[in-house]
């Protein structure tokens, strides 16, 4: 069975997010018809609900209910069976909501999954959440991102959300890097702010940015931090800003200056989305706006993906619109050696649409050759992970003081303990 790395996940649940958020993630999925929906509805499941979803279950989308249930099960210390389905099962649902035909004909194993922290509170200027008891504190949500990572030694590498309008980014952000786990960082421009720190007024974002960036340049930690940022139409994070808005936050010709500054290494999110594939008939600025993103990181990967070096990464995260001509340009994509494409799906995001077993067979079936999958699914995802195949000291301290702790129940470094891929492609030090 193919070997996949799921490189753009999202650990998340209905108390991560204000319940305004809630309903535009399921507007995602449902339209128009989230509008006068409230969170709670979904939290309790109402008559109204269900009779909407067994509607929207014959339109197609298939999943809706199993996502809810899913959501539903918040506190992930406490609650962890939905990461624990993750991860055993592939699925991003409840062990209750697996049924036997969602194991069948699965022709990929996830082996290790990278969730990216969402900064709800701080997205967006909306109070917080009126109905539901409250929207779990940042530093809960890191401290819950952490325990996972110590629940699944290899399987679970979390990358910190850093927002640049938090005072204490930097340190909380350090203190997740050196004692929590986290192994890479997510900078979300479409909440607002440009990535490169001179453009921003904000004095807050500014300094926070630029220390960011020198924090990376430095590789205080002994490795190059990767970072992975948004690049496509729209945000779930930034609903009190207009699309055009958030738009300008996420060009990514606004990247060119502090990749060529500070050497960073970057993974675009989304590649664009799908949108260059659209017609056109209702948004051309969509389509417009996704085929400039795609150009412009195929430009920068020609630029700095050479010699060996590999510095820009892009992956294919939420792209649950895939049609021939999207696995035409995907494929023509992976035969250029400097294009540096990642699997990804953003889970939960796309449950509603379609079982991730299935997500994952599309492309084991439509990506043309046995060298590409292996580059699309594994090696391009460990190249970003893992500067020069080292796994980061961060991480091993990580590990160790865990199972010292008797957190970890295996040895990770022992024979039993240890995946197949670090023992394969990884040197510890
Ligand atoms: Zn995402």
């Amino acid at each position: 069975m193919r070997e996949v790395i799921d490189i753009h996940t999202h650990f998340i649940n209905f108390d991560y997010m204000p319940d305004e958020y809630t309903i535009h993630l399921l507007k995602n999925n449902i339209g128009i018809l989230a509008k006068p929906l409230k969170e709670e509805y979904f939290r309790n499941q109402s008559c109204l609900i269900k009779a909407l979803i067994g509607l929207l279950d014959g339109l197609g989308i298939e999943y809706l209910k199993e996502f809810i249930n899913a959501l539903n099960k918040v506190d992930f210390v406490n609650n962890p069976d939905v990461i624990d389905t993750l991860i055993n099962e592939g699925e991003y649902l409840l062990p209750s909501d697996i049924k036997d035909e969602y194991r069948q004909g699965r022709l990929g194993k996830l082996i290790l999954c990278v969730p990216l922290m969402m900064d709800f509170i701080k997205a967006s200027n909306y109070s917080t959440p009126t109905s539901a008891p409250g929207v779990i504190p940042y530093t809960q949500q890191t401290r819950e991102h952490s325990f996972l990572a110590a629940r699944y030694p290899w399987r679970i590498l979390p990358f910190f959300h850093f927002h640049p309008e938090r005072h204490d980014a930097l340190l909380r952000c350090k203190k997740a890097i050196k004692e929590m786990g986290f192994i890479g960082i997510k900078i979300y421009p479409a909440m607002g702010f440009y990535p490169e720190w001179g453009d921003n007024e904000n004095e807050i974002v500014k300094n926070n940015l630029r220390e960011l960036y020198e924090y990376i340049q430095r590789k205080e930690e002994g490795y190059l931090i990767p970072v992975t940022t948004h690049a496509q139409n729209g945000s779930t994070q930034a609903i009190d800003l207009k699309t055009y808005q958030t738009r300008e936050f996420t060009r990514i010709s606004n990247w060119k200056n502090v990749i060529k500054k500070y050497g960073l290494k970057i993974n675009f999110g989304h590649y664009g989305g799908t949108d260059f594939l659209d017609n056109g008939l209702f948004d051309m600025n969509k389509r417009e706006f996704s085929e400039e993103c795609r150009e412009n990181i195929r430009s920068l990967m020609t630029r700095y993906n050479k010699n060996g070096v590999k510095l820009i990464f892009t992956d294919t995260s939420a792209h649950t619109d895939r049609k021939r001509p999207y696995f035409r340009e995907l494929n023509a994509d992976l035969d250029k050696e400097s294009h540096l494409i990642m699997f990804g799906t953003d889970l939960p995001v796309t449950t509603p649409f379609t079982l991730n077993k299935d997500y994952i067979n599309a492309y084991e079936e439509n990506i043309d050759s046995d060298k590409k999958k292996e580059r699309f699914f594994k090696t391009h995802a460990l190249d970003f992970l893992f500067e020069g195949g080292k796994v980061p000291p961060n991480y091993i301290e990580f590990l160790k003081t865990n199972y010292q702790a008797g957190k970890v129940e295996v040895d990770p470094f022992s024979d039993k303990g240890m995946p197949d891929y670090v023992k394969k492609h990884l040197t510890i030090e």
